[in-house]
C-alpha cells in the first residue's frame, strides 16, 4: 500500500528515477501475506483506498482481504509503476555517506540513492507466543499470517490462540466448518457491532457514473472516524462514552448465557485495546461446536493444549493469532545515518521519529507509518497519503537545491516527544489495560491528538523543525 503510493506520488511529481524494493515476489504487503479465512479490513472500503483511485467495485462496506489485494495490484498496474519494482530481493542495509544513501540487498545488489522512503509496514513481522511445548504439537500449527491452506479444517478440532481482530474474524469464518473450535482467550475484548451489507449492482453502477457519490460516502465515513478519534484521544469525552455504550449493549444483548457473558466481559474500558469490529463474533462463539477457553495455557502437548485447570484440549489444528512485532518498523534492516550513527542504537530503548517521519541524523530518510503515528481503527491508507504529501515537501526542498541533506532536529524531536507523551496520558489507551499500543514504559506509542490535528500538521512542515545542510 505505502510503497505503491510512494511510487505513484513520485511519478506524478516527475521524479521517475526511483526503485521500489519488494522482498516478496508480488505486491500486496499485508493483503498478500494474510490469507486467513474471514480476513477483512475493519475500515470501510471506500475509506480504505487511495483518494485518487476510488473504487466503485467494492463488494461490501468492509471488503474481504483478497479484494483489497487485487485493488492495490490493479492500481499499481494502471499507474504504470510495477516495472519500477524489484521483486524477490530484500534490502538489508542502508548507509548514509557523503550525502547519499548506499543500499545493499540480500541478493548482493548495491544501489546509491538520494532519498530513502521506508514503507516497510507496521503489522508485518509475525509474533509467535512463548508457549512451552509448541514444537511438540502433533497436528498442524501455524501463525494466522502464514495460513497453511493445505490443512483441511472440515470436521477437525481447531484451536485458536489470541483474541485480537484476526482471531475474531477467523472464529466467525470457520466455526461452522470445524468439528470443534476452541478459542483460547487471555484477555476478553470489547466488540463493536457492525453490519456489512453488500453493495448492489445498482449502487455500483451509480458509483461508476458519479464519482461524487463515492466521494460523499468517503467523506461521511472519514467524519465518523474523526469522531472516533476525538473519543479515543480523550478518555473522558462524550464520544468515548458513546463507543463504550455501543460495545456494552452489544455484549449484553448478544450473549445469552450469563456465565459466558461474564467470561467475555473485559475488565478494562472499550477501545483501550484495539477495538474488535465484528458483525457476528458473539453469534459464532455461541455456536454448538465452539468453546471459549479462559483458563491459562500451561503448555502445548502432542495431542493439544493443556490448560491451568488440568484439562487437555485435544486438537488437530492450532492457529496462532498472536499478532505482530509492532515496534520493528524498518528493522531488521541495518540503517546507518550521518557519522556512522546506527538506528538500532538510537532506537535501543524504543523507536522514535519526529512526526513519525524523520529521525535526526538520518537525512533524506523518511518513514511511512513509522513510530508513534496514528494507529488503531483508522485507515492507514489515509495516514500514508497525508504523510507522503508531507514527505514530498521535504523532498522538494532538496530538489530546489535549498540543501543536500534534510532531517528533523534533535530539539524538534525532543519537543514533539515530550508533548506526545504528555497528551498520551489523556487517551483511552492509557486507562489501564495491556495492549500492543503501549511501549516499554507503558506509554501509548501512538498519535495522541485528534486526527484532524494530524491532517493539519501534515499539510505543511514547520521548517524550523528541520535542519538543511548543503
Ligand atoms: C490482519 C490485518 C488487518 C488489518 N486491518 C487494517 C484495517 O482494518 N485498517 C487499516 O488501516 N489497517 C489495517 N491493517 C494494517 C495494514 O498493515 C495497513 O493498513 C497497510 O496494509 C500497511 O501497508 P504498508 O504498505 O505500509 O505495509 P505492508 O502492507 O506490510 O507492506 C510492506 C511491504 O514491504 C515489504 N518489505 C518489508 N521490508 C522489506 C525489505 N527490507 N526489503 C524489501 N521489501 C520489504 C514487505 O514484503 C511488504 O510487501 C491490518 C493489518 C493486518 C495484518
Amino acid at each position: 500500500m505505502a510503497g505503491i503510493l510512494s511510487a505513484i506520488t513520485l511519478e506524478e511529481a516527475g521524479l521517475t528515477d526511483y526503485t521500489v524494493y519488494e522482498k516478496a515476489d508480488r505486491l500486496g504487503g499485508t493483503w498478500r501475506e494474510n490469507t486467513y479465512p474471514g480476513l477483512s479490513c475493519d475500515v470501510p472500503s471506500h475509506l480504505y483506498c487511495y483518494s485518487f483511485d476510488l473504487n466503485p467495485e467494492w463488494s461490501r462496506l468492509y471488503s474481504p482481504g483478497d479484494e483489497i489485494e487485487s485493488y492495490f495490484e490493479r492500481v499499481a498496474a494502471e499507474h504504470g509503476v510495477v516495472s519500477h519494482v524489484r521483486f524477490g530481493d530484500e534490502v538489508v542495509r542502508c548507509v548514509f555517506d557523503e550525502g547519499r544513501w548506499h543500499l545493499t540487498t540480500a541478493g548482493g545488489v548495491h544501489d546509491d540513492v538520494d532519498v530513502v522512503i521506508a514503507a516497510t509496514g507496521v503489522l508485518h513481522h509475525p509474533k509467535y507466543p512463548d508457549i512451552e511445548g509448541l514444537d511438540s504439537f502433533g497436528g498442524a500449527v501455524f501463525h494466522s499470517a502464514r495460513w497453511d491452506h493445505d490443512v483441511a479444517l472440515e470436521g477437525r478440532r481447531v484451536g485458536i490462540v489470541g483474541t485480537g481482530s484476526t482471531a475474531m474474524q477467523i472464529v466467525s469464518a470457520i466455526v461452522d466448518r470445524t468439528a470443534a473450535l476452541s478459542l483460547f482467550q487471555r484477555t476478553a475484548q470489547w466488540v463493536m457491532p457492525a453490519v456489512n451489507p453488500a453493495y448492489t449492482e445498482e449502487e455500483k453502477a451509480a458509483f461508476r457514473t458519479d464519482r461524487h457519490l463515492m466521494e460523499g460516502l468517503r467523506d461521511s465515513v472519514a467524519q465518523l472516524f474523526d469522531h472516533f478519534s476525538d473519543g479515543i484521544v480523550d478518555a473522558r469525552s462524550p464520544e468515548m462514552a458513546m463507543i463504550e455504550r455501543f460495545c456494552l449493549d452489544n455484549l449484553e444483548n448478544s450473549v445469552t448465557d450469563p456465565e459466558l457473558r461474564e467470561r467475555l466481559r473485559p475488565d478494562y474500558r472499550a477501545a483501550c485495546k484495539r477495538l474488535v469490529v465484528s458483525t457476528n463474533f458473539y453469534e459464532a462463539i455461541q455456536r454448538p461446536g465452539a468453546e471459549l477457553v479462559t483458563e491459562a495455557i500451561v503448555r502445548v502437548e502432542r495431542d493439544g493444549v493443556f490448560t491451568a485447570d488440568g484439562r487437555l484440549h485435544e486438537l488437530d489444528v492450532l492457529v496462532l493469532a498472536t499478532g505482530f512485532q509492532v515496534d520493528a518498523f524498518v528493522r531488521p534492516v541495518s540503517v546507518v545515518g550521518r557519522d556512522g550513527v546506527d538506528l538500532d542504537a538510537v532506537w535501543v530503548d524504543r523507536p522514535e521519529a519526529y512526526l513519525s517521519i524523520s529521525v535526526p541524523d538520518f537525512p533524506n530518510f523518511f518513514m511511512l507509518n513509522g513510530p508513534n503515528g496514528p494507529v488503531g481503527n483508522f485507515s492507514l491508507v489515509e495516514v500514508a497519503e497525508l504523510q507522503i504529501g508531507y514527505i514530498m515537501q521535504l523532498v522538494e526542498r532538496l530538489r530546489r537545491g535549498d540543501g543536500r541533506e534534510i532531517s528533523a532536529t534533535h530539539a524538534a524531536l525532543a519537543r514533539f516527544e515530550a508533548a506526545r507523551v504528555a497528551a498520551a496520558a489523556n487517551t483511552i489507551w492509557a486507562t489501564g489495560c495491556r495492549s500492543w499500543y503501549l511501549d516499554d514504559r507503558g506509554i501509548p506509542a501512538a498519535w495522541p491528538w485528534p486526527f484532524r490535528q494530524f491532517r493539519a500538521q501534515m499539510a505543511e512542515p514547520e521548517w524550523e523543525a528541520y535542519e538543511l545542510r548543503s
